[in-house]
């Protein structure tokens, strides 16, 4: 890249992703800082693994900051542009980048982007799966949890970068350019951050905005926002659909098929999958589209079987959609990751008969009432947990609710309302900061209680 900066300010260390940014930038010998709103002492932990030589200023973030002079700012993901930091940055013309950014100007190989309200992870780890199963060299980073700066090593001419990028990421990039690039789906999500759902949907379209001629983007037919706009995309691009068969990815007969060529070809049988929901069948879609446009683009052979047998050997994810156990033939499923309403949509979606939803936690701002329909002749009952209990006991008046003081108690209370061959669901909708301190934790709390349960009962 024009290495025409010296002197670097990284804004967000207590993610991962500062530190990795941090200590990439001192090892090309740049006079780095680092800046965070939390104390010395929260971050003591990462400031110890920073490089010698990075400054820290730590517990506040005065845009006189900016006074020292610097060059370039780069932005952890989980910082808003709208702090007044970077707003003054941005009228002082200091060029403000991604992290993502940063890493895209040393990396080298093939770029895959992955970005969409849910399924990004999946998606993103999947089509990496995929690659590896195929032969290829696949390094899988992004928002998935992998800062992407501290790939760059890995990548080399024959690598692929399978990339999740959030729409906070994506909000800064410049000159990022993936080969191909999908966005998922779009449904009302974040709408803390963004004013509107065109602003959102704005931040996700920045994906393919410099993208050329040669280059792909895959969309999903079935959402209403991205098919209205399907006259903006670049020239190259490909659709999926569940329903709607003219398109270059759809479902049929339990089968996921492709055009190819004029030629209709069953990739994938839907029940050798070991990832459950229709939504999975449209990240199927969305990952195989993306693999079958890279190869087509640099004129490599698709060998169809291989792809559908490494399709059958991905796992899925924890806490999405994560089969825990079953009591009493009742089966329950970890959904922690929901926190989403189209998240939730889909997880209901792919209840077969009936089932008791266990839903709630820390709300983040979206118009819940949409899920009353979502669950009509789903749920036998609802669970609630959280500080929500009140709005969806309000939302879901219209269905048997219960309210539940802990997950235990919501494990034990879901059973209680169920019936033989029902499946037990937890798709919180919500954030999990009232009762845990991530999804993650919620996840494995719930997998823990449900174990207990059947302990103390199978
Ligand atoms: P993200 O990285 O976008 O948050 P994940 O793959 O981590 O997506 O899944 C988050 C949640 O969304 C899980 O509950 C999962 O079951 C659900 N999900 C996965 N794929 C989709 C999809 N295509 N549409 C809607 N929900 C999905």
């Amino acid at each position: 890249m024009d290495d025409d900066f010296q002197k670097v300010l990284v804004v967000g260390l207590g993610f991962r992703t500062g530190l990795a940014s941090a200590n990439f930038l001192a090892k090309l010998g740049k006079d780095v800082t680092v800046t965070d709103i939390k104390t010395h002492d929260e971050l003591r932990d990462i400031i110890e693994k920073l490089s010698s030589g990075v400054k820290v200023i730590a517990g506040f973030q005065s845009p006189s900051i900016l006074d020292e002079g610097f060059d370039l700012i780069v932005l952890s993901p989980g910082v808003p542009v709208t702090i007044p930091l970077i707003q003054e940055a941005l009228k002082r013309d200091i060029p403000v980048v991604a992290e993502i950014e940063l890493a895209y100007r040393y990396m080298k190989g093939m770029i895959i982007g992955i970005t969409g309200t849910d399924g990004k992870s999946t998606t993103t780890s999947l089509t990496g799966h995929v690659l590896k199963e195929l032969g290829f060299k696949a390094i899988v980073g992004g928002n998935i949890g992998i800062p992407l700066i501290s790939l760059v090593g890995e990548t080399s001419d024959d690598s692929v970068a399978v990339i999740e990028l959030s729409s906070f990421q994506l909000e800064t990039i410049d000159s990022f350019k993936p080969d191909v690039s999908s966005i998922l789906n779009l449904t009302p999500d974040h709408l803390d951050r963004y004013n509107s759902m065109e602003d959102y949907f704005a931040a996700k379209k920045r994906i393919f905005k410099n993208q050329g001629d040669d280059d792909y983007f895959i969309y999903n037919a079935d959402n209403e926002y991205l098919e209205r706009d399907k006259n903006l995309y670049p020239p190259k691009t490909l659709s999926f659909s569940t329903t709607n068969e003219s398109r270059d990815a759809f479902f049929r007969d339990n089968k996921i098929w492709f055009k190819r060529e004029g030629n209709y070809i069953p990739v994938v049988e839907a029940e050798k999958l070991n990832i459950i929901g229709i939504h999975n069948i449209q990240n199927v879609m969305a990952a195989l589209l993306m693999i079958f446009a890279l190869f087509d683009k640099r004129g490599i052979k698709i060998d169809y079987d291989k792809v559908a047998q490494a399709c059958y050997c991905f796992k899925g994810l924890e806490h999405r959609m994560e089969f825990a156990g079953v009591i009493k033939g009742r089966t329950f499923v970890n959904d922690s990751k929901a926190t989403t309403i189209g998240a939730v949509e889909m997880a209901v979606k792919s209840i077969k008969d009936k089932g008791v939803l266990i839903i709630g936690g820390r709300t983040k701002g979206d118009d819940y009432t949409r899920l009353a329909d979502v669950v009509r002749g789903k749920a036998r009952a609802i669970v609630l947990i959280g500080e929500s209990s009140e709005l969806f006991a309000e939302i879901f008046k219209d269905f048997r609710c219960v309210r539940a003081t802990n997950m235990e108690d919501a494990v034990a209370k879901a059973l209680s309302e169920s019936c033989e061959g029902d499946m037990i669901l937890l798709s919180p909708a919500c954030a999990s900061f009232d009762m845990f301190s991530s999804y993650d934790e919620r996840g494995k709390v719930f997998k823990a209680c449900v174990k207990k349960l059947s302990e103390e009962l199978n």
